[in-house]
């Protein structure tokens, strides 16, 4: 029997009154939480009668310390962070400004270089960075400013008020603390806080799990598109010198990728000779078998990538996704008691692969709608509801606005999706209507009994990986390179609703897919005499990157990610 992590009923729980939460210490959390110290300070320095104080503001991240869970490709444009702190280019930790840039069309043996770099990847002025890293940086800037981020401790549940005619967000739980894989209490067990907040603030990351809790209370999705997801497979390599040059980015499109498929790589040159690359899968392909860890492995082996890493090293290995829905799959970000903010909230620019940015400025804006809410003392949906105003009239949207078709446009495939993206180029994002309308990436897998017994087209990409230990690797020895740790003795922090569909339906319908797209081995289905199948699904918590691919891929939606134990999951270090 699998036992599930949930908060245990019925325990008296540590009350802490708190003006303003925000959860998830990456590079919208922690752009909020300096803002607000700034507005806070510059209105102090005015206001001698009417002090705010900065005591009851948290930030709360999962993981032991600020930044290890933060994964990304990474360029930086530094639009919102030179507002955020103008000159802050002269003490972040930047590895190159972008010098080169080139995008390539790869064909199993062959590449094409595109004439010209298309304007959305155009990339000089952006910066190469280790997400984590800078996060790490920007976290310190917090900790100056008297803020207090509570490090290991994950936000498990929203707390909300009963009243029906104003529901809102009053607070978050935190996790519990020493619960044994049984769901009993350990001798160190530590009941989770209520933090009852004014203002909950949402930066957990792509697929949020409070996110998804406030998204389906109060509906919010009902009018906006459903939204897309990638996974992005990354390894960090040092390489001989001369391979690739500090500040020189490779974008590649096609092999090994079908038409049929959405995706593409990136390889960045970053300080002392390492090289970030990575294959972001979108989960839309309509295979079961399809392994997005494998198609990193099959890109590696095309002989201009090889070439590249010939001689060098991986150092590193991580997974996350990235929500690729665009503008209309954004539900409203703003109401009583609570924000959502960058990835959580999905503004993600998928034409330029980049987020950061926008991240950092839904942050900026947020805080200034806090500020305001503290000055009010009023966190109702009328104050909030600003921040929804804001992004509406910022660059947020101006950037969005010009790609909102983008990813729909790709939804049948390769040719289809360069004939809209062209035509949505010289229409201002519009192309053939307004809005077009998307379909949710689960609902383009097909069973095993619609698709060829062989893979057809797509064989290459299907199955796990084998590696040959030097330029490419399996699944277990990748995730080693992510340092990955949890408390083993923990119920498990994947939940699925009916694991006996699974083990009937799943196993014979489509394959168990979750074997394949996890990109950390998390589920087996293990031999099972009892079952009708012979098989069994089994779970591998520990080695889990918290990338979030299940809980969105799934075909039956059953599986819900939520936090762990907190301090537990990958230790990413220049990711
Ligand atoms: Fe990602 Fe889910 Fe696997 Fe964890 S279990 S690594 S969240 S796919």
């Amino acid at each position: 029997m699998l036992i599930f992590r949930k908060p245990i009923e019925g325990i008296e729980r540590p009350q802490m009154p708190a003006d303003v939460v925000i959860v998830g210490g990456g590079p919208a959390g922690m752009a909020c939480a300096l803002r607000l110290s700034q507005l806070i300070d510059q209105h102090n320095a005015t206001h001698p009668d009417s002090q705010l104080s900065k005591e009851n503001i948290y930030v709360l991240e999962k993981a032991r310390e600020v930044g290890q869970h933060c994964l990304s490709g990474a360029l930086l444009d530094p639009r919102s962070m030179r507002e955020l702190l103008p000159g802050f280019e002269k003490e972040a930790p930047l590895d190159a400004e972008v010098i080169k840039e080139a995008v390539y069309f790869l064909t199993e043996k062959s590449k094409f270089k595109l004439p010209i770099t298309p304007p959305p990847l155009r990339d000089h002025g952006n910066y190469v960075i280790s997400l984590n890293r800078f996060v790490k940086w920007l976290g310190g800037k917090v900790e100056e400013t008297g803020i207090t981020i509570f490090t290991g401790f994950a936000g498990s549940e929203l707390i909300f008020s009963d009243d029906q005619k104003e529901a809102r967000v009053t607070g978050v739980r935190t996790d519990d603390k020493g619960v044994d894989k049984e769901g009993h209490q350990k001798s160190n067990f530590e009941p989770g806080y209520d933090l009852n907040a004014k203002v909950v603030i949402l930066a957990e990351g792509p697929r949020g799990s409070l996110t998804k809790q406030l998204i389906n209370k109060f509906d919010l999705a009902r009018n906006a598109n459903p939204q897309t997801y990638g996974v992005g497979v990354k390894e960090l390599w040092e390489v001989p010198s001369g391979r690739i040059a500090a500040g020189e980015v490779i974008y590649t499109m096609g092999w090994p990728l079908t038409t049929k498929e959405y995706g593409g790589a990136w390889m960045y040159g970053g300080k002392d000779n390492v090289v970030s690359l990575g294959f972001v899968t979108g989960l839309d392909y309509a295979d079961p078998r399809l392994d997005p860890q494998r198609v990193l492995q099959d890109f590696k082996q095309h002989p201009f990538v090889a070439k590249l890493l010939e001689g060098g090293k991986m150092i590193r290995y991580g997974a996350k996704s990235m929500p690729y829905g665009g503008w209309w799959a954004v539900p409203p970000v703003a109401g009583n008691g609570w924000m959502i903010l960058g990835d959580s909230a999905g503004f993600v620019n998928s034409a330029r692969l980049k987020g950061i940015h926008l991240a950092i400025k839904s942050g900026m804006l947020a805080a200034e709608t806090a500020f305001e809410a503290l000055k009010k003392d009023d966190s109702s949906a009328a104050t909030l509801g600003e921040f929804q105003k804001k992004v509406e009239s910022s660059w947020i949207k101006d950037e969005l606005w010009k790609v909102r078709n983008m990813h729909q446009g790709f939804e049948r495939g390769f040719y289809a999706g360069m004939f809209h993206t062209g035509l949505q180029m010289i229409t201002g994002g519009r192309g053939l209507r307004n809005r077009y309308p998307a379909t949710a990436g689960y609902e383009h897998m097909r069973k095993l009994a619609d698709l060829p017994a062989d893979g057809g087209a797509e064989a290459h990409l299907l199955g796990p990986a084998k590696g040959d230990g030097k330029l490419t690797f399996d699944k277990l020895t990748d995730l080693y390179h992510s340092g990955t740790k949890h408390e083993e003795d923990q119920p498990a922090h994947l939940v699925i609703d009916d694991t006996n569909i699974c083990n009937t339906r799943c196993v014979k319908e489509f394959g168990s897919p979750c074997q394949n797209f996890c990109p950390a081995s998390v589920y087996e289905m293990v031999d099972d005499a009892s079952q009708p199948n012979g098989k069994r699904i089994s779970l591998n918590p520990s080695n889990c990157v918290h990338c979030k691919t299940c809980d969105i891929a799934d075909p039956y939606q059953i599986i819900t990610w939520v936090p762990p134990e907190g301090g537990g999951g990958p230790n990413y270090d220049g990711m």
